[in-house]
């Protein structure tokens, strides 16, 4: 899938629409879910053009992984749930349930979560 510049966290990087920045480095953008399924509910986006887990981690350059996952764990750290524990998914393509074309973790936290998927149909 070819990369589509006018999906919405890629007009989040350019300042198009507004976004609540949790945290941002050279590498990633963290910022709150608009509709938040848990107390905590963060998005982590790289600052480049990828679609999704697997693009991002065939064709990114390495400080750019490295910078991106350490952006992560930092990002859980400021919203301070690293010691009651937290979530981190990506949903990858159609099976994935992926609806934003721009590759993203959630960070998920606050309560306790329950199984990883809740229903399989
Ligand atoms: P996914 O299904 O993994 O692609 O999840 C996309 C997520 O992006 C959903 O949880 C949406 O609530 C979230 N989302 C969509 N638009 C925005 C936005 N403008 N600001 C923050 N989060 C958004």
């Amino acid at each position: 899938m070819s990369y589509d510049p006018n999906n919405v966290f890629a007009k989040i990087l350019r300042k198009e629409i507004p976004c609540k920045i949790v945290h941002e480095t050279e590498h990633a953008l963290a910022f709150h879910d608009v509709h938040p399924q848990a107390p905590y509910h963060v998005l982590v986006i790289p600052k480049g053009a990828f679609v999704s887990f697997d693009d991002f981690t065939e064709q990114a350059p390495v400080d750019m992984v490295v910078g991106f996952f350490r952006a992560v764990g930092e990002t859980a750290r400021i919203l301070g749930v690293e010691a009651d524990g937290y979530r981190v998914i990506s949903n990858i393509g159609d099976h994935g349930g992926q609806e934003v074309p721009h590759f993203h973790v959630h960070i998920a936290a606050g309560r306790p979560l329950g199984p990883i998927l809740n229903v399989i149909p």
